[in-house]
């Protein structure tokens, strides 16, 4: 009879912005909810790398018990507290001992998660992970690819894999994770990595999979995997505002015990994206009054403005005014919908009452470096304070705490206490009343994940914003980023400074 192999689950992730000054704390871990224990399993069944790691487990027909221990999750942000992450180093520490025996651990993280002081959150959290489970245990580490892939990374994970799309499909890399186990665990596989690391950063601009330089990369490593004895390739096309000590891209390939050929793959894949360098760098952006007026002027809606600078999915603060400031200062006509994620506002809102008048000052609180409050006048619309359901989301409600509607002028504002999910998706502009499909442009705080407001867009057009998020990643202050770097440094061969 075949041994029952008993799998704990660890799922903990937070995307850093060391360009943004204000901390993530608990607080923003608690909005999307801290699941501990067999309420993991229903919780998250069949969404996210959760429910996609157990669906194809369960699919494989193996014997397996799970043993699912925390889930943690945090929109992107400024760097983790040291008390998160002592709390979340406590959870994995408690949880694997007194999981009892375990055969292996899927432990997924994102990959580029900094806390204060500490540069390389994950590395450190697959220490306490090894410290409980000693160095034979099968740990398959599950990352977002713009993490950036850390010495300790791979010295102590078994296997990496990362996500293979931009928009993510985090039920993918859980199938993938559970894919690698089921071949260690069952099937006697011997994991290998070799990776390389490329002296590179860039904008996020080009970081579709489905389209230029990033589609050819990621095809290849697609391509590379469909001989069996890879058990995955994958690029790491690190996020552009992680300021760390080994900051950079990143190739990995895992084999079943081929040496040989994972590295000679690894070096491949770095190859094919030096050779890329340049067109990475490609900026299609335009600058702020150019996008809102042809925003405004297109023949029809909804036409998004994509506030790259001002990203919340890729960890700013969501309070920049400067799309805001440049439609009032042109006389837009054109209805607009529009977060801001700004407490005080929330509050001085608030104590106004639905249906007054108010003049303040609003955005720009969280990072002076990049914004300025502006004062503008507007009508207090709907107070809402508790969860705001979801509909085709990784979970199905969240905390944005209270939201108001703000009408200033043209202008829907949704401001929101928490981050959230900011204004990303359709579902929070809907539950507070709006139609989203009665507007003619759409604020989106992200650069990349335009897929929930697909069905409604005509176009995208990226703002060229400044901000923590922003594209001009020559401007931003790089302080540990490990230099030379392209293109901040002139590079020609990646392997002078590579490792
Ligand atoms: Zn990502």
């Amino acid at each position: 009879m075949i041994k029952t192999m008993r799998i704990a689950i660890i799922h903990i992730g937070q995307e850093t912005n060391d360009f943004n000054p204000v901390p993530t704390t608990l607080r923003d871990y608690e909005s999307f909810g801290i699941v501990e224990g067999t309420a993991i399993l229903d919780t998250y069944r069949g969404v996210g790398e959760i429910g996609g790691f157990v669906d194809e487990v369960r699919n494989s027909g193996r014997p397996v018990e799970f043993v699912p221990i925390v889930r943690g999750w945090a929109v992107a942000g400024g760097r983790i507290t040291q008390e998160a992450y002592r709390f979340f180093e406590q959870k994995i520490r408690q949880g694997l001992q007194a999981a009892g025996p375990i055969d292996g651990l899927s432990l997924q993280l994102h990959g580029a998660c900094a806390a204060e002081g500490i540069d390389d959150v994950e590395g450190a959290q697959l220490e306490t992970c090894r410290a409980v489970l000693g160095p034979n245990v099968p740990i398959v580490l599950g990352l977002d690819h713009h993490g950036n892939i850390t010495r300790k990374m791979v010295a102590l994970a078994s296997a990496i894999v990362g996500h293979r799309t931009q928009p993510h499909d985090p039920y993918d890399t859980g199938r993938m994770g559970a894919q690698v186990m089921l071949r260690i665990l069952f099937e006697g596989a011997t994991p290998v990595t070799a990776w390389r690391k490329l002296p590179l950063l860039s904008h996020q601009e080009q970081f579709l999979t489905a389209q230029g330089p990033m589609k050819i990369w990621f095809d290849r490593a697609r391509a590379l995997e469909a001989d069996r004895r890879v058990l995955q390739a994958s690029n790491y096309p690190m996020q552009p505002w992680l300021d760390v000590a080994e900051g950079g891209w990143s190739t990995v390939v895992c084999t079943d015990g081929d040496r040989a050929l994972a590295e000679r793959l690894a070096d491949e894949l770095a190859d094919l994206a030096w050779s890329m360098r340049a067109d990475f760098q490609k900026k299609d952006a335009v600058p702020i009054d150019e996008a809102v007026r042809r925003g405004d002027q297109a023949a029809r809606g909804l036409i998004v403005l994509s506030d790259t600078g001002d990203t919340v999915f890729g960890g700013s603060s969501g309070d920049s005014n400067l799309i805001l400031e440049s439609i009032l200062r042109l006389k837009i006509q054109s209805p607009v919908l529009m977060p801001l994620i700004e407490p005080p506002t929330v509050a001085a809102l608030v104590a106004a009452g639905e249906g007054a008048t108010v003049t303040l000052g609003v955005g720009g609180h969280s990072a002076p470096k990049f914004f300025r409050p502006l004062t503008v006048t507007g009508r207090v619309g709907r107070i809402h304070r508790g969860m705001v359901p979801l509909r085709n989301y990784y979970q199905s409600e969240i905390d944005m705490g209270t939201t108001v509607v703000f009408q200033v002028g043209p202008v829907t504002m949704l401001v929101s206490e928490y981050r959230g999910v900011a204004g990303n998706l359709p579902d929070v502009y809907e539950f507070m009343g709006i139609d989203p499909k009665q507007y003619k442009m759409a604020v989106l705080k992200t650069a990349s994940n335009f897929q929930y407001f697909k069905a409604l867009t005509s176009e995208v057009i990226r703002v060229d914003t400044t901000g923590p998020g922003q594209s001009d990643v020559f401007t931003l202050p790089w302080s540990r980023i490990p230099r030379p770097v392209y293109p901040l440094d002139p590079i020609d061969d990646w392997r002078r400074v590579g490792t």
